[in-house]
Parts: C-alpha cells; structure tokens; sequence
C-alpha cells in the first residue's frame, strides 16, 4: 500500500529543529471545483495541477500555498487546518519541500487518511536525486523542475486516487495518458528551446537553488544565490563570488523569482555593474509557486513554458512567439 510509509520516509528527518517564526505572505485561495465527490487538499500549485487533470470532475481540489508564495517557509494557518482535516486524500511534494507543515501532515496522516508525498516513486530511484553540494543529506526536492522528474509523480496521484476511489480508476488513467503527452510535448520544448542558446551562454542565475533538475536535463549551468532551502539567508561572500562569477563568464543576465524576494538579484546586478559589466535581469521565473489562479502560467505547463521561454530568449537563444503555447494549438488546460 501506498498510504503508511511514505510520510515517516520523507519526514523523518524532521523538523523539530526547524523553529517556527517567520513565514511569508498568506496566500490567496485557490480555486476549488466544488462538482466533485470527495475532496483532495494539495499543498503546492503544480500538485494540484496534476490531480484536478487526473481527477477531472471526479474530485474537489484546491490548494494550499499559492501564488507568490514560498512553501519552504510556509507555516500552515488555521483555515488550512480546517481544509486538511476535512480533506479526503492529501497529497504533498515531499523531500522537506514544505518543512514548516510537517508536523500538521503527521498529525493529519496519524487521523487515518490517505496522505502522499508525490514524490514517492522517484525517491526509489537514487541516481535520479540531487544533493545539496555541502556534503549533508538534504535532498533537493525541487523535482517539477525537469518534466521528465515531475512525469513520475503523475502515476503517484492515480494509483492514490484510484485506491480511495475504485469506480472511476479507468478514467484516472486515461486522464492520466492524456496529460502525460502534454508533459512530453513541453520537455522537448524545454530541450530544444535550451539547445538554442549559444553554449557559452548557458548559464542559468537565480535567486535561490531551484533549477538543479532542469539544469541537468536540460545542459544548462545553475547558480542561485540562497541555497536549495530559502531558510538560510546568503551571506556577503556568496554574493561576491557570484559577481566574480559573472563578470568572468560574461553572463548578460541572471533571474528573480515570483516566491523570493529580489533584493539579492539586484546585489548582483549592481556589483557586475560597479565591475564595468553589464548584466540585467533577464525575466521573473516560476520557481516553486505557480503564477495567478485562472491564468496560463497558473498551470505546470505555462509556469515551465514562461520559465524555458524567458530564460531562453533573456541568455540569447530562439524560443518561439508563441511559446509552447503555440506547440500545444488549442489544447484546452
Ligand atoms: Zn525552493
């Protein structure tokens, strides 16, 4: 069974170290289908995005951490206590992505119900995860960075759903399929879009370390200022050697993102600046929230398609006018 172990796995390692202060903005709730049968609570948006196509009118689904906002520092308010108790499958990314709820997904799980860190499956594959290059145990759970990682959590959510609800399996998986091919279409987008971009100029810096998965399957370069975890707060040597790193590299533009904050991009931009190199912020990148409730970029699909766009055009390759959006010609999502 998918059910008992999965929490304990991913959360053992928790989290009473973790103190409690300090948490970004609350988020705005996300959209909830209220025409299911049975509810599902998510706590990042690319996790709801893959049960609402896999659940389809099957299932309420909604949301936690919205958009703009940090899940490493998200601390669980009262009303998501309520949604989560009330939940009927909780599904969560796992690997600490969302280290200040852990206690709240243990206390859940202990009521009985299904809780499931989508990351289940490809945490049995050991080669696939990256580790924090200092040398400690965190892994790097920013896996919906590379479609091809994220591909793998898609089978996690129908084989969970489909236990809590047996009737409507088949329809699972045909959901399932359809979305797969959707996913597969992006990651040669990703691929191809990357490949454009002059060799020398592949080089991706973010504010924090999200982008290793994408990095690798894709053959860019990635630096972020903060480490995997925006816990820890970049210390004036970082920042240093990244401007070092710039200049030498002749970087023509590095990147902020839509959950943490941009002071530290702009430090860089200024000290590249004060070196006599001119780097700019190439564009604002998804990388651990969705964008608006309702928009393309508030999807997987169009967060990664804006993210290998931007990056794409802002380092000098070719990316499409119309984006992926154009590839996937009127697929409804
Ligand atoms: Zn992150």
């Amino acid at each position: 069974m998918i059910f008992d172990k999965p929490l304990y796995l991913f959360l053992a390692a928790c989290c009473t170290a973790l103190s409690m202060v300090g948490c970004g903005p609350q988020p705005a709730a996300l959209e909830t289908d209220e025409s299911g049968s049975y509810t599902v609570v998510c706590t990042v948006g690319m996790i709801t995005d893959i049960v609402r196509n896999v659940a389809g009118d099957y299932a309420q689904v909604s949301g936690i951490i919205g958009e703009g906002v940090d899940p490493h520092l998200y601390k669980p308010t009262r009303s998501d206590m309520v949604k989560l108790s009330g939940a009927d499958v909780v599904f969560y990314n796992g690997l600490l992505l969302e280290g200040k709820m852990t206690d709240v997904l243990v206390r859940v799980s202990g009521a009985g119900k299904p809780v499931q860190a989508v990351t289940e499956a490809i945490l049995e594959d050991t080669d696939y995860l990256l580790n924090k290059d200092d040398g400690s145990e965190y892994t790097d759970p920013h896996i919906w960075m590379d479609v091809r990682g994220w591909l793998q959590a898609v089978p996690v959510v129908v084989d969970t759903l489909s236990a809590f609800d047996p009737e409507h399996m088949e329809i699972y998986k045909h959901n399932a399929q359809q979305y797969i091919k959707q996913l597969e279409q992006l990651d040669r987008y990703a691929q191809q879009s990357i490949a454009s971009i002059p060799e020398m100029q592949r080089v991706l810096v973010t504010a924090h370390d999200a982008f290793q998965y994408l990095g690798r399957a894709t053959g860019l370069t990635v630096r972020g200022i903060q480490g995997v975890s925006t816990e820890s707060e970049a210390g004036v040597r970082d920042l240093e050697e990244l401007v070092n790193y710039i200049v030498e590299q002749q970087i023509p533009a590095v990147f902020v993102e839509t959950s943490v904050a941009d002071k530290n991009v702009r430090a860089l931009v200024e000290g590249a600046n004060a070196r006599g190199h001119t780097v700019v912020i190439g564009g604002s990148l998804f990388s651990d929230a969705m964008g608006a409730p309702g928009s393309y970029e508030g999807t997987y699909i169009g967060m990664i398609d804006h993210n290998i766009t931007t990056i794409t055009r802002a380092l000098g390759g070719v990316a499409p006018e119309a984006g992926m959006q154009g590839k996937l010609s009127g697929v409804a999502h």
